[in-house]
């Protein structure tokens, strides 16, 4: 998947997340951006993406010692992750954001063809029965819906009472 897809679902796991936690404007905006940041971190061992040319020597550490899609896509990692942010005693809700973001890309990519090493130091790529072309048009329109879905649950409230005005 694209990095758009995978930044607007992160934006969708994010906005989820505020209305889980009723959180207050200040934490609501780095929610967002914590789940948007993790939605796109597993591709740092992409060189070519988002992510990997803005840290170009972190991804050529990570892309020399496991490769491609391996470590950074697999349960290992995020279990990893989890770890270290339950150490620093991280609130409930950067902890969801964080671990959803990385969760939708893991499952984002379940959807192409080349599948994840979601099992990582075992050797088995996971991908799910149906999968489509990264860059493709089910891609595309997955990106627009994603970024539709996450405006209506942020901005639900507000619709919700615009609607009733309007009724
Ligand atoms: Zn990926």
């Amino acid at each position: 998947m694209t990095g758009k897809t995978h930044a607007s679902c992160g934006l969708l796991v994010g906005a989820l997340t505020l209305e889980y936690f009723h959180t207050d404007l200040f934490t609501s905006v780095t929610v967002i951006t914590l789940a948007v940041i993790s939605s796109l971190i597993p591709d740092i061992c992409h060189a070519q993406s988002k992510i990997g040319r803005r840290f170009k020597l972190i991804s050529y550490l990570i892309r020399i010692v496991f490769g491609h899609r391996t470590f950074t896509h697999s349960l290992l990692f995020i279990g990893i992750i989890i770890f270290l942010l339950y150490l620093i005693q991280t609130p409930d809700y950067y902890l969801s954001s964080i671990v959803l973001g990385l969760l939708s890309h893991v499952i984002l990519d379940m959807l192409t063809p080349r599948g994840v090493k979601l099992f990582y130091p075992v050797p088995i790529s996971v991908k799910f029965p149906i999968v489509f072309k990264t860059g493709g048009l089910v891609d595309l329109s997955l990106a627009s819906a994603l970024s539709i879905g996450a405006i209506y649950v942020i901005f639900q409230p507000s619709i919700h009472r615009l609607l009733l005005n309007w009724l």
